[in-house]
């Protein structure tokens, strides 16, 4: 079974974007994972096909209105839909690696692009959507959220990256920082590849790299680190 996305915007044009090239769009090609889009204006009636009003209690900005994203809701997905319905959203639960490894291991993702201030608190709670923010900043729209979500998803899907063991040593997926990487030439304006490398000593070379991801975990993400020390045991 393969992974089924389907993207409701009002900038359907966005996609595949970037999820056309490379890893990604081999692996679309191939039929390891399928997009699709829904405009979201396709579902306004009213005579502007409006999707947005201004905001109840005043203050700036378009706010997207309940009924409209809902009846496109609806329509991209049936009640017994088993997909995830997600809403990009910058107060939505940052999101991590171990969510992405779930959503690749389920059938898809339902996404829902937010524009303008935002959309309606109703439609957030009628229909259920799991708000996931992709960090502490504020972007335009959801759609390169979008994008980076399930640029994250579909390099884990079975087949689509060559070596699978390098997906499972990765930055995140043990609680570490990765380690330095280094290749030819074996001198680089002066600098050397640290010898235990080039040693051949498989044990060695996995203490090295432990060592340096640990070491630079400490360095640059105390709070990585301290859930590292507690998952191992050590406070
Ligand atoms: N007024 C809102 C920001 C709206 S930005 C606030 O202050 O919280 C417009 C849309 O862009 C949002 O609805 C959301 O879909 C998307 N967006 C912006 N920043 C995002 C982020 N960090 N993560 C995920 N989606 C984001």
């Amino acid at each position: 079974m393969s992974f089924h996305a389907t993207v409701l915007t009002l900038y359907p044009e966005m996609f595949p974007g970037p999820l056309n090239l490379s890893l990604a769009g081999r692996a679309r090609t191939a039929g390891v994972w399928s997009l699709d889009t829904v405009q979201i204006r396709d579902f306004a009636h009213d005579r502007h096909r409006s999707v947005d009003d201004t905001p109840a209690g005043g203050g700036a900005g378009m706010v997207m209105r309940p009924d409209v994203l809902a009846r496109a809701v609806d329509a991209a997905a049936p009640e017994d839909d088993p997909r995830p319905r997600i809403l990009m959203s910058p107060r939505g639960k940052p999101l991590n690696q171990a969510r992405i490894r779930a959503l690749a291991n389920g059938p898809g993702a339902i996404i829902l692009c937010g524009r303008f201030e935002g959309v309606d608190q109703r439609v957030i709670e009628t229909r259920a959507l799991e708000e996931i923010s992709i960090g502490d900043y504020i972007l335009s729209g959801g759609e390169p959220a979008a994008l980076v979500l399930l640029d994250a998803v579909v390099r884990l899907l079975p087949g689509v990256m060559g070596n699978e063991t390098s997906g499972m040593e990765e930055s995140f997926e043990s609680g570490l920082l990765e380690h330095p990487h280094y290749t030819r030439p074996q001198t680089f304006e002066g600098l050397e590849i640290p010898d235990v490398l080039t040693s051949g000593n498989h044990r060695r070379i996995a203490e090295w790299r432990l060592a340096e991801a640990e070491k630079l975990t400490r360095e640059r993400r105390p709070d990585l680190w301290s859930a590292y020390r507690k998952q191992k045991g050590q406070t």
